[in-house]
């Protein structure tokens, strides 16, 4: 008989919520465990306070969330959350840990893992059960064209970066409180060896939550051209994206990179104006609902994942286009 699988995720704020990476890590950990009741755990570690996200975890169902209240978790750093969580996973052996791929997520995971002598696999996208019963866990690799599956071993639990993989928002299926497990972190007279040197603040509206992306590539030519990427983006009401290869080159922020290495991004519309189409940028844009390519080069790979394509240069495009879509915003 196959052992009962129990998932503890480790819960990130975003601000003062929920970040949106936790409802998908609960998504999967609930189809892994198949909904068996207390098949699925949560830790959260923060400053005091961070007891009140718990609510957020059981309206999702989750119904035991392990709280580590302590003032040297109030930045968000690997270390110290780390040695949080290793104390909730003593005390709620799970046969699986599971983490967001927030930015703390990424540093979280190896930490952990390290603590715990466990092993961590990171940019996983689903966990799901052999015939045997064994747990796998699934993850792209080489820029999201081949999938790795590999089988992890329950004790010590494994640790497993999850990545977002599809728009997901938080879906009230529980009305009920769960529990609340308090957690001794035992940071007494912990001292961080990372200082930091500077925070720099999100503001304003996120790439990743866009339903409108225009995006350009090395396709514009030179630098300057981008803001008819901005302009385009703004005109239909959304947020402009980059390639690696011209944020590389300073003419986006790094910020406006999408892809493997830069944000994954979710929209109705992803416009991929003079991008080549290369697999790590479709990693993070090729699960968009209608895609647009822009492209002078009919054989590019782009072409393959767009429903609608444009071969002209995108330079001679861009304004004719711009003007085009603001004359029908004022007539509509
Ligand atoms: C480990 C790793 C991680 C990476 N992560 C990312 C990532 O996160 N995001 C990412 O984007 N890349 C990433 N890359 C880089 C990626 O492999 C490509 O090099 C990059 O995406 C290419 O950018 P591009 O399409 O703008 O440029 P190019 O490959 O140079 O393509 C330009 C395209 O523009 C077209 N074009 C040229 N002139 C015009 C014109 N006048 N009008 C219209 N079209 C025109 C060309 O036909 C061509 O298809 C990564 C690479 C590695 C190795």
């Amino acid at each position: 008989m196959t052992a009962k699988k129990s998932v503890l995720i480790v819960a990130q704020d975003d601000g003062g919520r929920l970040d949106p990476v936790v409802f998908d890590t609960v998504t999967a950990a609930k189809r892994l465990t198949g909904g068996a009741q207390g098949g699925v755990a949560a830790v959260l570690t923060g400053p005091p306070g961070t007891q009140a996200l718990a609510e957020e975890l059981w309206a999702t169902g989750v119904a035991d969330v392990y709280v580590a209240e302590h003032a040297a978790l109030a930045e968000p750093r690997a270390d110290s959350h780390a040695r949080a969580v290793a104390v909730a996973v003593r005390q709620a052996r799970p046969s699986l840990v599971l983490v967001g791929q927030t930015l703390l997520g990424r540093d979280l995971a190896p930490y952990l893992a390290a603590r715990m002598d466990a092993g961590v696999i990171m940019n996983a996208t689903e966990l799901r059960l052999d015939a045997s019963g064994a747990t796998e866990v699934v993850c792209p690799i080489y820029g999201g064209g081949v999938q790795a599956v590999y089988r992890v071993s329950e004790s010590p639990p494994s640790v497993v970066g999850f990545q977002r993989t599809v728009k997901s928002t938080a879906e009230r299926v529980s009305h009920s409180r769960g529990r609340v497990i308090p957690v001794d972190p035992g940071l007494g007279g912990f001292k961080d060896k990372v200082k930091l040197v500077e925070r720099s603040a999100r503001s304003g509206p996120r790439l990743e939550e866009a339903n409108v992306v225009v995006s350009g590539g090395m396709g514009l030519g030179e630098a300057k051209n981008y803001r008819y990427i901005e302009e385009l983006a703004e005109v239909l009401g959304g947020l402009p994206g980059a390639s690696r290869a011209i944020c590389d080159l300073g003419w986006a922020a790094r910020a406006r990179q999408v892809g493997l290495t830069g944000t994954r991004v979710f929209p109705n519309l992803y416009m991929a104006v003079g991008i080549a189409g290369a697999s790590q940028h479709l990693a993070g844009m090729s699960t968009s609902k209608v895609i647009v390519a822009v492209n002078t080069d009919t054989k590019a790979p782009i072409f393959k994942y767009a429903r609608y394509g444009v071969t002209l240069d995108c330079v001679e495009f861009l304004p004719a286009f711009i003007a085009e879509c603001r004359k029908l915003k004022s007539h509509s």
